[in-house]
């Protein structure tokens, strides 16, 4: 789905002194991604551009070529609010609603910058945007940011750190190529990358080979001590106190990825991750098949996501968090015993 001509955004770019590029709250690898190719490849069209996120994002991400330049607003509010309003346009990746850049939502939301969103989420809130490209069949947002550097005809802008950037956000959207990855643009996508000239095996390592020992021993104890299975569901959960937590020192982005160690186990359709934040249960969903966790987010957990791959907030203890899911669990009992494996 696009709203505009390339063309007219190219226009766009070449009027506007200063372009933010935008990403959600817990910046992940393909909002990271997106981001950072899109400020770069802006520069490289010789504009200013910045990339801004709401909150700090894992140090897994932190080697990525322009890393060092991003803004991150909790931090300089002040500075980052300055900008906003003096930004000519703003590009808002991997994000389906401005209500999931948290602070920055209202800054947003009142700059008179046009705002552009390429995302893949489903259900967009397309009114918060002035123009989308969104596409809920692809891998990540970064594939379609390449989508949208080949529709400005920029192709040849793209070079190893953006090539780099894109690749990351294709990677840990789709776990390594294992999800989210039924189609044949993916990959044609990150062959063209790869002919860049980039190192596909070392960023592999660099994002999955540099755990810190307190976070391999945090999956090691969700993995021992901490996983539930409920056979009736096809559930897998795994809770985590704020204590246990602590324990482990956790850092951000210490939990990414485990939700999907509970999805692998044999015969499980729906997988839940729960941790116990400052101010509220932050739940991450996974699941396979027809089943989706889109709709169990966004219905009865304040979030959303896609159909396989979701996130959302309770404001209840854990204790009680848990007991609702299963209540939940038990009004899509038939859900998932009709989804696929
Ligand atoms: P994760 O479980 O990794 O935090 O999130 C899984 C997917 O769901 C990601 O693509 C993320 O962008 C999306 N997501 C996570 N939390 C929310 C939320 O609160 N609202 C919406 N709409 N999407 C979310
Ligand atoms: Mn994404």
């Amino acid at each position: 789905m696009r709203n505009f001509e390339f063309e007219y955004i190219k226009e766009l770019i070449a009027q506007s002194q200063l372009i933010i590029v935008t990403s959600h709250y817990n910046p992940d690898g393909d909002a990271m991604g997106a981001a950072l190719a899109m400020a770069a490849l802006l520069r490289k069209a010789g504009k200013e551009a910045v990339v801004m996120v709401p909150n700090d994002y894992p140090g897994f991400l932190k080697w990525m070529p322009g890393n060092d330049k991003v803004i991150i607003y909790r931090k300089n509010e002040k500075m980052a609010d300055e900008m906003i309003s003096r930004a000519g346009l703003i590009f808002c990746l991997d994000y389906s609603a401005l209500h999931r850049i948290d602070a920055m939502e209202e800054p947003v939301r009142n700059s008179k910058a046009a705002k552009v969103l390429i995302d893949h989420h489903a259900d967009p809130v397309l009114s918060d945007f002035d123009y989308y490209l969104t596409l809920i069949q692809t891998s990540s947002t970064s594939e379609l940011v390449y989508r949208f550097i080949d529709g400005c005809s920029w192709l040849d802008l793209i070079d190893r750190d953006i090539a780099t950037s894109l690749f990351v956000g294709i990677m840990t959207d789709t776990g390594s190529y294992s999800f989210a990855c039924n189609y044949p643009e993916t990959f044609e996508v990150t062959a063209s990358l790869i002919r860049t000239g980039i190192d596909p095996e070392h960023i592999h390592r660099m994002v999955y080979d540099t755990y810190s020992e307190n976070r391999l021993r945090l999956l090691g104890y969700c993995l021992s001590e901490k996983l539930t299975i409920l056979h009736e569901y096809s559930t897998a959960y795994i809770a985590l106190s704020k204590p246990e937590l602590d324990r482990f020192h956790h850092q951000v982005g210490d939990t990414e990825g485990i939700v999907n160690y509970a999805l692998s186990v044999e015969n499980i359709k729906l997988a839940v991750l729960l941790t116990e934040r400052k101010d509220r249960i932050r739940l991450s969903f996974r699941s396979k098949g027809e089943l989706s966790v889109n709709r169990i987010a966004r219905e009865h957990f304040n979030g959303g996501g896609h159909l396989n791959a979701a996130g959302g907030d309770s404001f209840i203890s854990l204790e009680e968090t848990i007991i609702k899911l299963k209540q939940v669990l038990m009004q899509y009992k038939a859900d998932i015993d009709r989804s696929s494996l």
